[in-house]
């Protein structure tokens, strides 16, 4: 009989649930928004009960849409939106605030006490990270900070921290389970990935109680099984990984050297480096991959923090087009970008400038300017963006990269995939299967519960939809390249110069 599994993909703006089956074909797929709050300038939150009913009912859509029996599901993978940190109840559930979302800024200045103290190095050799507002450790200290109420309830060993992951396996065990997977915990900047533990130094020097963490759980394995309640049966719970490194998975990168770009809210870089967690000189993320069977694989990331969301925001902020598929046809009605720079450092700049007080920027504005020259610099600066980490990732790695595999909701946009060959002078390759977070879940699922045998079999699913292939000469490259980095200058220490 075939076997199907079900994935969880929890994104920042949405939840998605998707029933592959063994060939990694979609059977059904629902999808719903995620409410985003916008506190003050700089601040995102969301509401983790909200993100647990979306999901949930996804869930129960997809499952629907698919007219499969329960008992073909065979397991249940699950990957989420990075970093988001959450805070709950462990007796009745319920969180204790907002969740506070990776891309929030709201912790900007716990982060330049890290700095300050002159511990930001100790930080790295530890946690591979680049100390940052982005990661959970300064977002659990936040919550601590903001309530006394809270402290002392999380000291008395009352509430419990989760990513994403930790808070949707709680959820679905029904309150049975409090893990987390390596890939999830690598990035809450308190784990250590040399020693594959909880770093007590850290937790001590940011005065979190240890009793608040997740346990850990192997990426893929059988975790704990959904409550009945949930789907009508006792679905195991096989697979968990932070989006990118499921999609990672997904993109079957699995040798070191490979790597993908998924093109979201943000855009991340990773590439595999294999069993040992080599340190970036070039100021990226050294992250795990995955854990499988007790064996524990690194990647190089670059993590963007604004793509995407630009063009959301030329949507929802600037109002020039109405959905972000448009951006593609008004970007098209121009032949360049009129000279028009923008750096959208919107949250600040992640990778490899790591500047939280950066701030977007638009340059080369003349009387000849249009909405469609700012759309075209908008898909631009994402390539440009790209571009900034992959050169920094050859020279940490000492790989070339020959081609770029891509995936993530801004790549059915032919445009942005030439504009991104372009720049970057290598050909960029989608894959006929977009959704490869969800499928990497899926995959490290699956992976567990016998729906496929092994890593060789999952690459045979890999296959491209289109190649592009870099259509400028290195002069028209580089001097556009060039000024890009004169107008991240502009961008950067705007707030705190
Ligand atoms: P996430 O998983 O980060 O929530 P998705 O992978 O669903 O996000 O991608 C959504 C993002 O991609 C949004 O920020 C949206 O503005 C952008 N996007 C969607 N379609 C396009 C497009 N055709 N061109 C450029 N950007 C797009």
């Amino acid at each position: 009989m075939s076997k199907y599994v079900l994935a969880l993909d929890q994104g920042t703006t949405s939840s998605r649930a998707i029933i592959f089956d063994q060939e990694g074909n979609i059977v059904s797929l629902a999808q719903r928004p995620i409410d985003q709050i916008y506190p003050h300038p700089g601040w995102v939150n969301q509401d983790a009960e909200h993100i647990w009913e979306v999901t949930l009912s996804v869930m129960k859509e997809a499952v629907q849409q698919s007219q499969l029996g329960i008992s073909q599901i065979a397991a249940i993978g699950i990957t989420n939106q990075r970093e988001t940190t959450i805070l709950w109840d462990r007796a009745t559930g319920k969180p204790v605030g907002p969740a506070i979302v990776w891309q929030s800024r709201q912790t900007s200045h716990l982060v330049d006490d890290i700095f300050r103290r002159g511990k930001a190095e100790r930080y790295q050799q530890i946690t591979g990270l680049v100390p940052d507002a982005y990661f959970s450790a300064t977002k659990i200290l936040w919550m601590l900070e903001q309530d006394p109420e809270v402290r002392r309830r999380a000291e008395q060993g009352d509430l419990a921290f989760g990513t994403v992951d930790s808070w949707l396996l709680w959820k679905l065990s029904g309150g049975k389970v409090h893990l987390t997977d390596y890939s999830n915990a690598s990035r809450t900047m308190l784990f250590d990935i040399n020693e594959l533990e909880w770093s007590d130094e850290l937790l001590a020097d940011l005065n979190i109680p240890k009793h608040i963490l997740p346990g850990l759980c192997d990426n893929s394995g059988i975790i704990c099984h959904a409550d009945s309640s949930i789907l009508g049966a006792e679905i195991p719970v096989a697979g968990v990984a932070g989006d990118q490194q499921a999609a990672l998975f997904g993109q079957t990168c699995f040798s070191p050297g490979e790597a993908k770009n998924t093109y979201g809210t943000g855009s991340f870089c990773l590439m595999n480096i294999g069993e040992k967690p080599t340190h970036s000189k070039h100021k990226l993320l050294t992250t795990i991959a995955w854990g499988i069977n007790g064996k524990v694989e690194y990647a190089l990331e670059g993590s963007i923090f604004v793509t995407g969301a630009a063009v959301g925001w030329l949507r929802d902020g600037l109002g020039i087009i109405k959905t972000s598929e448009e951006v593609e046809q008004l970007a098209s009605s121009v032949k360049d970008s009129g000279g028009v720079f923008f750096v959208p450092a919107l949250v600040g700049l992640g990778a490899p400038y790591w500047d939280q007080y950066a701030r977007g920027t638009i340059i080369g504005i003349t009387r000849s300017t249009t909405a469609a020259h700012i759309a075209r610099a908008t898909l631009e600066a994402i390539a440009f963006q790209t571009r900034d980490v992959v050169e920094a990732m050859i020279a940490d790695s000492g790989i070339d990269l020959h081609e770029l595999r891509v995936d993530g909701g801004a790549v059915k946009n032919d445009l942005l995939l030439q504009i991104q060959a372009d720049i970057l002078g290598v050909p960029v390759v989608r894959p006929t299967m977009t959704e490869v977070t969800a499928l990497g879940a899926a995959y490290l699922a699956g992976l567990a519960t016998d729906v496929w045998a092994d890593q060789q079999d999952l690459k045979a699913h890999w296959k491209e939809d289109r190649r592009f292939e870099p259509s400028i000469n290195a002069d028209q490259r580089e001097s556009l390249y060039s000024t890009w980095k004169r107008a991240v200058e502009r961008a950067c220490r705007w707030e705190k110069p």
